[in-house]
C-alpha cells in the first residue's frame, strides 16, 4: 500500500472511529496521523485507541503518527440531561457552577469560577465555535443570567469563548498536566498545546516533555498572532486552529492569517497543520460542499504539511468517507500543474546553514537529474524536515532507525517514513537506501536517488552529507500508466 499524496491527513478519533475496523479503514483511506483529542474521552478511551493504532501500525509496517491534543484553558459548558438542548432567541439561560445537576433548557454548568469573576453585564458569550451567542444581563461569583441572542442546538461540553475579556488563566491547566503525564507514558509523537499566547507557553511544556514528543503550537488567540515570530521560533510545529481563531477574531480575517502562518512555517521548515471545519458538512452528509473542497485545496496549493479532520472523523456519520474525500482532493490538487507552480512561486531561499545547504542542493540535484526519489537518512528527523522544506518534485523517503522519528515524520509534507536498521558506514547507508527505495517502489533498476544524511550517524542535527547513487541493473522502461479515468493521479 503506497499513499500517493505529499500533504498529510490528520484524523481525529472519537466515538465514531474507536473500533479497530474503522481505524484501519481510516488508515487505508489515507490518514497519516491520528489526533487524540483530550477535550473529550477518558484516559482509558485514549489508551485503547492508541493500542489499536499501534497494532494496526505493526500489522501494516507503516509508521503512524499520534498527536495528543491538550484541551488547554478552553472554557466549556458541562453536560445536559438529554445530551443537548435547543436554545431559542430571546429566551433566558443561566450558566452556573452547580456541577451536581445535569443541564436543561433553563441552565447548565460552566465549571470555571475565574470566568464568572471576569464577566460584566453586557459581555457576550459565544458557544460552540460561535454558533450561539448569549448576552450577560446579570452575573455574580457563581452565576451568569443571560439572554439568548443567537439560538440553536447546544450539546454536551461545547466550547465557550469570551471575546474581548482578558481571562486570567494559564496555558497548561491542572488537567493538561495530568493528561500530558499520561500521554508521555503512552508514547505519543506530537503534543498540541491549545490557546498558546506567547513563546513562554511553549518553553514551559518543552521543559516537561524533554524531547519525548514534538510540540505543536495551536494558534487560536489574537495574542498568538501578534507574537507569531517568537512562537514559531520556539515551537516544533503549528496548527492553524481556525475553530477558536475564527471565534476570537472576525471570520473574515482568518483566511489571510492562515496564509501568513503557512508561509511563515514553510520559510522555517516547521510542519503546519490547517485545522477545523475543512469538510464540516460531512459530519452529516456523504459529500462535502463545493466551498469545503475548495478550502482543502487552498491549503494544499499553499503547501501546508497537513490538513485535519475533527468532528468529521471523530463523531460524524461518515468518518471513512471524510478521509477518503480529503485524500482525493489532495491527490487531484497535487496533480494540477498549477500546484507545482504555486509551490515554486512561494518557495523562499533557505537559511545559510549546513543543513539547509544540503536540503537545497538535494532539490537542485533532483531538478537536474530526474531522480526517482530523495532519501533522508535521519536520526532526529532534521534532514527530512530540511528536504521537505524545499517542497521538491521528487518524493522523500525518511529513513530512520528511531521509531519515534519515523512516527513524527508521518506529519511532514512529502515524507514517506520508513523504520530501518542502524548503519555503520556511508556505503552501508547507501546500500540500505537503494534497497529500501526499490522495495517500496520508489525506484527501479537504473534510476537515481539523492541521499542526505548526517555524519556521524546517530548524532541529531548534523545534516552534512549529500550522496547521489544509482540503483543497479538495466534501465527498465516505465510501466504502462494505469487507467487514469477514475483514479487520482499519483
Ligand atoms: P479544538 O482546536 O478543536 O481543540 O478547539 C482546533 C480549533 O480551535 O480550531
Ligand atoms: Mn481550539
Amino acid at each position: 500500500m503506497q499513499h500517493p499524496c505529499n500533504a498529510k491527513i490528520v484524523a481525529t478519533l472519537g466515538p465514531a472511529s474507536a473500533d479497530r475496523a474503522t481505524i484501519e479503514a481510516l488508515v487505508h483511506a489515507g490518514a497519516d496521523v491520528f489526533r487524540l483529542n483530550f477535550s473529550h474521552g477518558t484516559h482509558a478511551d485514549h489508551r485503547q485507541r492508541l493500542d489499536l493504532i499501534r497494532a494496526i501500525e505493526a500489522e501494516l509496517g507503516r509508521p503512524i503518527g499520534v498527536l495528543l491534543d491538550l484541551q488547554g484553558p478552553k472554557l466549556r459548558v458541562g453536560t445536559f440531561a438529554d445530551g443537548a438542548v435547543d436554545l431559542v432567541e430571546g429566551a433566558a439561560f443561566r450558566l452556573d457552577l452547580d456541577r451536581g445537576r445535569a443541564g436543561d433548557v433553563h441552565r447548565v454548568v460552566m465549571p470555571h469560577p475565574e470566568i464568572f469573576a471576569a464577566l460584566q453585564p453586557g459581555a457576550d458569550l459565544l458557544l460552540d465555535d460561535g454558533r450561539l451567542r448569549l448576552r450577560v444581563l446579570d452575573c455574580g461569583a457563581d452565576f451568569a443570567d443571560t439572554q439568548v441572542i443567537n439560538g440553536g442546538r447546544l450539546s454536551d461540553r461545547k466550547g465557550v469563548n469570551v471575546p474581548g475579556v482578558m481571562l486570567p488563566i494559564s496555558a497548561l491547566t491542572a488537567k493538561d498536566h495530568a493528561d500530558l503525564d499520561f500521554g508521555l507514558t503512552l508514547g505519543v509523537d506530537w503534543i498540541a498545546l491549545s490557546f498558546v499566547q506567547r513563546a513562554a507557553d511553549i518553553s514551559e511544556i518543552k521543559a516537561i516533555v524533554q524531547g519525548r514528543a514534538g510540540i505543536v503550537a495551536k494558534l487560536e488567540k489574537p495574542a498568538a498572532i501578534e507574537r507569531l515570530d517568537e512562537i514559531l521560533a520556539e515551537t516544533d510545529a503549528v496548527m492553524v486552529a481556525r475553530g477558536d481563531l475564527g471565534v476570537e477574531m472576525p471570520a473574515e480575517q482568518v483566511p489571510a492569517i492562515q496564509k501568513r502562518i503557512v508561509r511563515a512555517c514553510r520559510r522555517l521548515g516547521k510542519p503546519v497543520i490547517v485545522a477545523t471545519q475543512m469538510l464540516e458538512s460531512m459530519v452529516g452528509a456523504p459529500v462535502p460542499t463545493r466551498a469545503e473542497a475548495s478550502d482543502v485545496a487552498t491549503a494544499i496549493y499553499d503547501g501546508a504539511d497537513a490538513v485535519m479532520l475533527s468532528a468529521e472523523s471523530a463523531s460524524g456519520r461518515f468518518p471513512v468517507e471524510s478521509v477518503a474525500m480529503m485524500d482525493r482532493i489532495i491527490a487531484r490538487t497535487e496533480a494540477d500543474p498549477q500546484h507545482r507552480q504555486a509551490l515554486d512561486a512561494s518557495h523562499t531561499p533557505p537559511q545559510a546553514d549546513t543543513a539547509d545547504a544540503i536540503g537545497w542542493a538535494a532539490r537542485s540535484v533532483a531538478g537536474l537529474l530526474d531522480v526517482a526519489a530523495m532519501v533522508a537518512y535521519t536520526s532526529s528527523g532534521a534532514s527530512a524536515l530540511r528536504m521537505a522544506r524545499e517542497r521538491p518534485r521528487a518524493r522523500i523517503l525518511g529513513m530512520t532507525p528511531q521509531v519515534r522519528t519515523a512516527r513524527r515524520l508521518a506529519l511532514v509534507w512529502g515524507v514517506h517514513p520508513v523504520l530501518c536498521e542502524d548503519v555503520a558506514s556511508v556505503d552501508e547507508m547507501t546500500a540500505l537506501a537503494l534497497r529500501t527505495a526499490v522495495q517500496r517502489r520508489f525506484a527501479r533498476p537504473g534510476q537515481t536517488l539523492v541521499i542526505a544524511a548526517g555524519m556521524p550517524f546517530g548524532s541529531p542535527g548534523t545534516t552534512n552529507l549529500l550522496r547521489i547513487a544509482q540503483v543497479e541493473g538495466e534501465v527498465e522502461p516505465p510501466p504502462a500508466p494505469e487507467s487514469t479515468m477514475d483514479s487520482p493521479a499519483s
